[in-house]
C-alpha cells in the first residue's frame, strides 16, 4: 500500500513505518552524540511509546545503558490498514536497543488495567528481575476504572466561567475565535480520574508489593504549567486540577519510597507538539509563537533534549535534583524565562491572518507533528509501495 497522511481535526489518524522509525533513529544518534550518562540499568516507562515516554525511554537504554519495559495502547498493522504510529516507534526502539545488547520489550496493553500490571510484573521478573525508575507519562481521554469498569472521559475545559481566545488549526494556518463552556463537576472529576495520580499510585504500590522496586528506585510522572494565556483553559482548568492530584500524588509516592532510598518526582515539562498537545484548544497558537521566539534564541527543545537533561541535569546528576517551592523538577525553566514570556504576550495580540506566518513557526510546528507519524522526512519516497 501506499501511505500517506490522513489529517482529521488535528489529529494524524496514520503513520509511515519508514518515518517512525528515522523518528526513533535520530533520537537515538542524538543520545549517542551527547554520551553516555549515568542513569538507571532497569526501567519500566507506562506510555513509552509515544512523545515524552519514548524520548525517555531512549535516554535511558542509549544514554545509560539501561534494559526496559514499556506498556502503551497503540494499533497493530493488518494487512489492511497501517499500525499507528506508537506501534511503529516503540517496535523500532526495541528492535534496535537489542541489537545494542539491552533487555527491550513493549506491552501493548491498557496500561489502566489490573491484569496488565499483572502481565507487567510477570516480565519485570522474568526480564529485569526489579526495576530502578518508573515513568508514567500517560496521555489518554479514557480510562475504565479497573475496580467497578466504569469509563471515564477526560475533557479540556475552563473550570468556573466561559474562557474565549484566538485559536488557530495547525494545518491549514486557519484563525479563529473559540469559546469553551466551563465543565460541569461531574467532567472535571473524571479529567482527574483519567489524568491524575490515582493510576501512577496503583501501578507503584503494584510494583512494591510484589517486590520489583529496587532498593533506591526512583519514579517519575510528567506535568504542565504553561502561560497565563492558557491559564483558565489549561492549568485552571480540568486537566490542571488533574495535574494537581498528580503531583499531590507525587509528594504521597515520595514519602512512601524515601524510607527504601527511592524517591518520586513530578517533572515540569516544556510544551511541545506530541499526539496529546495538538488538540488542547489553543495551544497549537501558543505553540508555534513560542517555537519561533525559543529557536530564535536558540533555546528550543524537542521531546529528546528535554529528556537528556532531566537525566543528566537533574534525575541522575550525582546531587539532589533542584525543585521549586512545591518540590516539582522544572524542565520548563527556559520556556518561562521572563523574556520568551514577554515576547509571547507582546506577539499574541498582534497575529492575524496575514502575519501569522512570521511570527510564529507553523512550518516547524507543522513538520514535527508530521514527523511524529513517520511524515514529512524528505529523505523518504512516500510515493512508494510499503
Ligand atoms: P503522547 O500522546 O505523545 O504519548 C502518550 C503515551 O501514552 C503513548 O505511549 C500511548 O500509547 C500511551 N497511552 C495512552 N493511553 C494508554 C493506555 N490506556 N494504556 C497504555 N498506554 C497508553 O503524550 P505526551 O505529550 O508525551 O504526554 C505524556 C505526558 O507528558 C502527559 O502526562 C502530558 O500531560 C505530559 N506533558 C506533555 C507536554 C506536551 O507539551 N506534550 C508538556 C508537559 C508535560
Amino acid at each position: 500500500m501506499i501511505i500517506e497522511p490522513m489529517i482529521r481535526n488535528n489529529i494524524c489518524m496514520n503513520a509511515h513505518p519508514e518515518g517512525c522509525e528515522l523518528h526513533v533513529q535520530q533520537q537515538i544518534d542524538y543520545v549517542r552524540s551527547k554520551g553516555a550518562i549515568p542513569g538507571p540499568k532497569r526501567v519500566l516507562v507506562i506510555g513509552g511509546s509515544a512523545g515524552y515516554g519514548l524520548a525517555t525511554r531512549i535516554v535511558a537504554a542509549f544514554g545509560a545503558g539501561a534494559g526496559s519495559i514499556c506498556v502503551a495502547f497503540e494499533r497493530e498493522p493488518s494487512a489492511k490498514r497501517a499500525g499507528s504510529a506508537g506501534w511503529y516507534t516503540a517496535t523500532a526502539f526495541d528492535e534496535r536497543a537489542r541489537a545494542a545488547g539491552l533487555v527491550a520489550e513493549t506491552i501493548f496493553a491498557d496500561a489502566f488495567a489490573h491484569e496488565t500490571r499483572r502481565y507487567t510484573i510477570e516480565r519485570i521478573r522474568e526480564l529485569l528481575g526489579s526495576v530502578d525508575l518508573v515513568v508514567y507519562s500517560l496521555a489518554s481521554g479514557l480510562r475504565i476504572d479497573p475496580d467497578t469498569g466504569e469509563q471515564y472521559r477526560s475533557v479540556l475545559k475552563p473550570l468556573g466561567k466561559t474562557y474565549s481566545n484566538t485559536t488557530v488549526d495547525p494545518m491549514t494556518g486557519e484563525l479563529s475565535q473559540v469559546e469553551i463552556e466551563p465543565a460541569t463537576e461531574e467532567e472535571a472529576a473524571a479529567t482527574e480520574k483519567v489524568m491524575g495520580g490515582e493510576d501512577w499510585q496503583l501501578w507503584i504500590r503494584a510494583l512494591e508489593a510484589a517486590d520489583v522496586l529496587a532498593e533506591g528506585s526512583m519514579t517519575v510522572a510528567y506535568s504542565y504549567i504553561g502561560p497565563e494565556l492558557t491559564r483558565p483553559v489549561y492549568r485552571e482548568g480540568t486537566i490542571g486540577r488533574a495535574k494537581d492530584h498528580l503531583e499531590q500524588t507525587a509528594r504521597d509516592l515520595d514519602a512512601l519510597m524515601k524510607p527504601r532510598g527511592g524517591r518520586a518526582f513530578v517533572s515540569v515539562n516544556k510544551a511541545l507538539v506530541t499526539r496529546a498537545s495538538a488538540v488542547i484548544p489553543v495551544v497549537p497558537l501558543y505553540l508555534g509563537i513560542l517555537y519561533q521566539i525559543m529557536k530564535q534564541r536558540g533555546l528550543h527543545e524537542g521531546c529528546i533534549e528535554q529528556m537528556y537533561r532531566l537525566f543528566a541535569e537533574r534525575l541522575y546528576s550525582g546531587t539532589e535534583p533542584e525543585v521549586d517551592e512545591q518540590g516539582r523538577i522544572r524542565l520548563d525553566d527556559w520556556e518561562m524565562r521572563e523574556d520568551v514570556q514577554a515576547e509571547v504576550n507582546r506577539i499574541w495580540p498582534t497575529v492575524n491572518a496575514s502575519n501569522l506566518n512570521q511570527v510564529a513557526d507553523f512550518e516547524g510546528y507543522r513538520q514535527e507533528f508530521l514527523q511524529l507519524h513517520g511524515f514529512g522526512y524528505p529523505q523518504i519516497d512516500y510515493s512508494k509501495e510499503i
